[in-house]
């Protein structure tokens, strides 16, 4: 049917996002750090470049599809790297795969965005204002000031105003860009989070009103989902797909 180019291919999410775009007919080619068919490391600059220059030549230029995955968890020991992939390794891409996007039929993107970017209150965060500002190294600073749970959840709150902040361009460009918000979701990141001392705790005592977490081949269906025809008119929003967590917390805003 298409080309899609889909990070963090090699597990979880992104691996649910490949299985389901290829049996629904697209070739998609798959970024991560090793078994995927472009092994680029997205928290480096050259890396990046990698990246999207192995998913150009792979694509011949022309890419009807763009799923962004790759990320690390609150749980990691490298919490400036938390930044660097989740944050720049998701819009640096966003932005060099574009003109790729706009030679694609019906072309859309979506980024993996996460549930939770609002339990903390980021308006004028340093942080979050570091990414937006393009200064990494301010930011990958300021990530290793805080503590692993705020490095993780800034990197989602500057990716989801990110991309809101690209929908006119993208707009007038032709090519829709969304994100989702999941919650809790069976993959090796969130069993590396269960399994710390501390976040573990936190994690265990969030609210999910559906009362069970996510299999990744559901956040995939929804993927699929907004990149197809069906979400022609989805354009510039952040689906939270959380059995309810984000309106339990936060019942009186949207
Ligand atoms: P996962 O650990 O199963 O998969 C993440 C993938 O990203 C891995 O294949 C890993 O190799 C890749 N990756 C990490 N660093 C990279 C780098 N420097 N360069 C290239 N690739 C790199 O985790 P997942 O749960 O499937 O996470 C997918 C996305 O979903 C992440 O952005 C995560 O923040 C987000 N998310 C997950 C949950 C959850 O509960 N699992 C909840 C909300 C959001």
């Amino acid at each position: 049917m298409g080309v899609a180019a889909v990070t963090g291919s090699a597990s979880g999410i992104g691996a649910a996002v490949r299985r389901r775009l290829e049996s629904d007919g697209d070739r998609v080619v798959g970024v991560d750090l090793r078994d995927a068919d472009v092994e680029a490391d997205l928290s480096t600059r050259l890396g990046r470049d990698a990246a999207t220059n192995g998913v150009l030549d792979a694509c011949g230029g022309r890419l009807d599809r763009l799923v962004l995955c790759a990320g690390l968890g609150s749980h990691v020991d490298d919490l400036s790297a938390i930044v660097s992939v989740n944050y720049f390794g998701t819009v640096e891409l966003l932005d060099s795969l574009l003109e790729a996007l706009r030679c694609g039929e019906r072309p859309a993107a979506v980024a993996i965005c996460s549930n939770a970017a609002q339990i903390v209150a980021f308006d004028d965060h340093p942080l979050v204002k570091a990414m937006l500002a393009g200064d990494e190294a301010g930011a990958r600073d300021a990530a290793a000031a805080e503590n692993g749970f705020v490095a993780y959840a800034a990197s989602k709150h500057a990716l989801s105003r990110a991309l809101r902040r690209r929908a006119v361009a993208w707009g007038d460009a032709g090519v829709r860009l969304n994100g989702i918000a999941p919650g809790a979701t069976e993959t090796p990141l969130l069993r590396g989070t269960e399994q710390h001392p501390v976040w573990g705790r936190g994690l265990e005592s969030l609210a999910i009103p559906l009362g069970r977490r996510a299999q990744p081949d559901e956040i995939a269906t929804i993927v699929a989902f907004l990149l197809g025809p069906g979400a022609d008119y989805v354009h510039g929003s952040i689906w939270y797909a959380d059995g309810g967590t984000d309106a339990a917390i936060r019942p009186d805003r949207f």
